[in-house]
């Protein structure tokens, strides 16, 4: 095997394996030789990917499920928003991996290896990586490794909490959800020290992924997740008769911490390129846009370097929230009751997405309360930022 390639892509999940299936489809970059690197083989459903978007993806023709219809609730608002542009859609993990493993197996430009990676770096002109003791090399290297020593909020003074859920996926004997609308929040439970809210993807009228979900400083105790699950279930949806088919528990980085997209050869992609939105935590269609973006660059400067679009009112945007998720969580849910209730769902959607203009931000804030905002303003003025009091990061 030779140990040099056009392109080495560390990481073989969402980013690294979205990357290689674009260069793939592109037949521009069918002599360039590409390795990807990932410590495991994927054959596992390990999460499922939801997302909204107007225009078509790559993967539109693996999506599982697509929904029109979006619900809201909480103590001050209960109510089903129709989708007109937009679709909210999901992926299966397994699905994904499967096509892009097809695709990839009949590309002759493409190898996998597998092991752990272990460095990452660049030598003149070549990136590397070191895998199971051996160094292989690249004109370019996409890394999409998350890794906590190059992520340090704290220290350069930015937020940092984790978005942290448990879900179900549930099976009922009966008809029981109604599967043309998703719950997008439901906020009727304890606010904790965080934002709390239950989430609910019904597949069919049988089965659906109800998730507990916090944006917290701390996790939970293990049990509390389950607590918490079953008696939504049992008291608010008043389901008993139920079997859990899989779960699903994960931690997500919420940060407006500002992930370092290129170092020399490296191009960092996937979350550890910043591509999780800071206050929502979504990070597929981002993914998918920065592909994008880079094969196009391939194709036309031959390097993978291209223009961040910089809009800088949605990194201050998502630092307001942020801070009023540290300082005082419980908030959100009025905050967001108050946009759900004040606008018409696609502009959020659009704002959520960073697609908005000013113009349109201005009716967003207006239509929410502006105290905690402001009190977030004096706090990223003045850097009087509760992080201050967070001594650990690391879990
Ligand atoms: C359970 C879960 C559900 C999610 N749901 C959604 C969702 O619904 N919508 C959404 O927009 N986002 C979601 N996200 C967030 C985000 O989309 C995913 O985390 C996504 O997988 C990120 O893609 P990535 O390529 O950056 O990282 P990953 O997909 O995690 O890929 C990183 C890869 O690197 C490999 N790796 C790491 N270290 C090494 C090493 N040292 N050596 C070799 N290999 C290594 C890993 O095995 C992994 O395959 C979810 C995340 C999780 C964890």
């Amino acid at each position: 095997m030779s140990h040099h390639y056009d392109y080495l892509i560390a990481g073989g999940g969402l980013a690294g394996l979205t990357l290689a299936y674009a260069i793939a489809k592109t037949p521009a970059l069918q002599d360039k030789k590409v390795l990807i690197i990932d410590r495991e083989v994927k054959h596992r459903n390990d999460r499922t990917w939801s997302f909204w978007a107007a225009e078509p993806t790559m993967f539109d023709h693996i999506v599982h499920r697509t929904w029109k219809k979006i619900n809201f609730i909480s103590d001050t608002l209960n109510r089903q928003f129709e989708l007109t542009r937009y679709r909210y859609a999901t992926i299966r993990g397994i699905d994904f991996y499967q096509e892009v493993n097809q695709v990839l197996q009949r590309a002759a430009n493409i190898a996998f290896l597998y092991g752990e990676i272990t460095e990452i770096g660049q030598a003149g002109e070549q990136a590397y990586a070191t895998v199971n003791g051996q160094r292989v090399t690249g004109n370019y290297l996409f890394d999409s490794l998350f890794r906590a020593e190059l992520f340090n909020p704290y220290d350069a003074g930015y937020h940092y909490i984790r978005q942290h859920f448990k879900g179900y996926v549930i099976r009922t004997p009966q008809p029981f959800f109604d599967d043309s609308a998703i719950t997008m929040f439901d906020f009727r439970t304890k606010q904790k020290d965080g934002v709390y809210f239950f989430y609910i993807l019904p597949y069919d009228k049988n089965v659906a992924l109800v998730e507990y979900t916090g944006f917290s400083r701390d996790l939970l105790p293990e049990t509390e997740y389950d607590h918490e699950l079953q008696n939504y279930l049992h008291n608010r949806l008043q389901l008993v008769d139920y079997e859990v088919e899989e779960t699903e528990f994960a931690v997500i980085p919420m940060t407006d911490f500002r992930f370092e997209s290129r170092k020399g050869r490296i191009i960092r992609i996937g979350v550890q390129g910043g591509m999780s939105k800071p206050s929502t935590g979504y990070a597929f269609i981002r993914i998918q846009r920065q592909v994008e973006k880079i094969i196009k660059s391939l194709q036309t400067s031959s390097t993978p370097f291209y223009n961040e679009a910089f809009r800088p009112q949605f990194r201050i945007y998502d630092a307001m929230l942020l801070n009023i998720m540290h300082r005082e969580g419980w908030q959100i849910a009025h905050i967001f009751s108050a946009m759900f209730r004040r606008n018409p769902i696609e502009r959020i959607l659009r704002f959520l997405d960073e697609q908005t203009h000013l113009g349109e931000d201005l009716l967003i804030m207006a239509s929410v309360p502006p105290l905690p905002f402001l009190e977030s303003i004096y706090n990223l003025i003045f850097r009087r930022k509760p992080i201050k009091q967070i001594k650990k990061y690391r879990s």
